[in-house]
């Protein structure tokens, strides 16, 4: 019976070990049910040929292997996907599937919403509506490569990177990040490497400074503005971890890694609020010993917001300013914004079930044409 079953997607592998313990089952069955689920994509216990008929009633009994539901599915010709995932809360969240040479990069989400309102994000204007659990985050990977039909497959893989830069703050929703990430790089399940999986944050000071109890995983802080007074307005956030503590927290964070890695710094370009070549220069003054590359991304429009995207004149002077000062700078930016890697734009709207269907024919047919652009 659905509801009274245990879900064992998203349990990490001491989880599942304590709970085959739990009913008197050796817990070396667990990398079976992981490499089952998450590398072969199997959630029929019955077609789990290595483990006895026995084990599977009792599985049966008490547990399921239960994925969220896809809701819509999206793809442009280019092979990127855009799907709207179902959680148990009933929302709706977004999850993006962008190939590139040589590297596929899954976009997922970690909360229904989020409470954090930033002023130019869809998703914090739609506000809070649930964390998603374990099994859901990791859900959204499983998901993925049932539909790119990529489970058993070997090299090269589809999904080599995965980035937590869809709806939602990862690190208010702590624990269930935990847990799906370390699925993300078990040998047993995904096995992708630490330096492809990254949680972008966009600065929960005491979350960071606990991250490498938990994990290793490379980290992005979603900046876009290089002093107090204006991140304060974009992300109200930086009233409560004010610019200069979120940077020491991202500091502390990358030297306790064993290898040399660098954050990533993204800052969204908006027409005229912190597009200016002094804020170029106040970036370049304020991250000189930050270990870190700069993403600029083109500010996403979405309805409502009172925000333009920078001019391309802009964008190209803020790049050149930072290239000088000697910083690796990548630009994101999208031709078909719909499926880009803004956040939360295309659920803000299929949610919006009174003005639904106009506007999604719409959203799809540009969909459809949508081919992500990366500018070095
Ligand atoms: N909450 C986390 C992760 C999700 S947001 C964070 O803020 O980092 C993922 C990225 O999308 C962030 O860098 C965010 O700033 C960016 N984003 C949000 N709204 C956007 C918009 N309208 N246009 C472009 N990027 C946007
Ligand atoms: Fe939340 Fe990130 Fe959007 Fe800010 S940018 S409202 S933190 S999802």
């Amino acid at each position: 019976m659905a509801g009274t079953l245990t879900n064992l997607l998203g349990m990490s592998r001491s989880q599942l070990e304590a709970f085959l313990e739990s009913l008197g089952e050796k817990p070396f069955r667990a990398v079976q049910l992981q490499k089952w689920i998450h590398q072969q994509g199997v959630i029929d216990f019955d077609a789990m040929s290595n483990i006895s008929k026995a084990l599977r009633d009792k599985l049966k009994q008490v547990a399921e292997i239960r994925p969220p539901r896809i809701r819509e599915s999206f793809s442009a010709a280019d092979g990127c996907y855009k799907w709207i995932v179902e959680v148990e809360s009933g929302s709706g969240v977004e999850m993006v599937y962008i190939p590139e040479a040589g590297r596929g990069t899954l976009c997922i989400s970690s909360q229904a919403g989020c409470s954090l309102d930033c002023s130019f994000c869809a998703t914090g204007k739609q506000g809070f509506n649930s964390d998603l659990t374990a099994a859901e985050i990791i859900g959204q990977l499983w998901l993925a490569n049932r539909e790119l039909d990529s489970f058993g497959q070997r090299m090269p893989r589809r999904i080599t990177n995965v980035v937590l830069m869809g709806m939602g703050e990862p690190l208010l929703n702590f624990d269930n990040v935990m847990n799906a990430i370390s699925l993300m790089m078990e040998d047993n399940c995904y096995g992708l490497s630490k330096r492809r999986v990254t949680i972008s944050t966009s600065g929960v000071v005491p979350a960071i400074r606990r991250l490498h109890e938990f994990t290793d995983a490379s980290l992005a802080l979603s900046l876009h503005a290089p002093n107090d007074a204006l991140r304060n307005e974009l992300v109200p956030l930086n009233r409560r971890y004010p610019i200069s503590e979120v940077l020491d927290a991202v500091k502390g964070y990358l030297e306790r890694l064993p290898d040399s890695r660098v954050a990533t710094i993204e800052y969204i370009l908006i027409a005229g609020v912190n597009d200016h070549r002094q804020h170029a220069r106040e970036l370049a003054a304020l991250l000189r010993d930050v270990p870190c590359k700069i993403n600029l991304i083109p500010f996403n429009p979405f309805d409502g917001s009172e925000y333009a995207r920078s001019s391309n004149s802009a964008i190209s002077t803020f790049r050149k300013m930072l290239l000088d000062a000697g910083y690796t700078v990548t630009i994101r930016t999208t031709r078909g914004d719909e499926i880009g890697a803004a956040c939360g734009q295309l659920v803000g709207q299929v949610d919006d079930r009174t003005r639904r269907s106009a506007r999604y024919l719409a959203q799809r047919e540009a969909a459809a044409e949508a081919v992500p652009v990366t500018v070095r």
